[in-house]
């Protein structure tokens, strides 16, 4: 009973869901330029989620901007029709591709796929 690990919940920005933040891809804000992340990886700071899921890039399409609740000076507003919101977009649909579809990652696990497929 005491031993239900206790996992963090964040916020899709596509979906508004509320997942554990080990199945979101992270997105930082550097230098007003995005950098994204698999789920799972861990960094220190502020950082936005976003469902693997091209389902959710669609959404987050739609919104048109990105909101940051950044650091102390308060929120920085990014809209995804700039030159940096664009670039998270292309990153996102990359890194989601390549990750692939969740249910898919959760049949094939590490070694499974590959065997004996030629
Ligand atoms: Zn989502």
């Amino acid at each position: 009973m005491a031993s239900a690990p206790w996992v963090p919940i964040r916020t899709c920005i596509g979906c508004r869901r509320r997942l554990p933040k080990p199945q979101l891809i992270v997105i930082k804000l550097n230098e007003g330029r995005f950098e994204v992340y698999p789920p799972g990886t861990k960094l220190p700071g502020r950082s936005l989620y976003l469902c693997p899921r091209a389902d959710c890039l669609d959404k987050l399409r739609r919104r048109k901007k990105v909101v940051f609740k950044a650091q102390p000076p308060g929120r920085s507003i990014i809209p995804l029709s700039s030159e940096a919101g664009r670039e998270l977009l292309a990153k996102l649909a990359r890194l989601i591709e390549r990750l692939g579809p969740p249910d898919e990652n959760r049949l094939a696990g590490p070694g499974q796929a590959r065997r004996g497929e030629m």
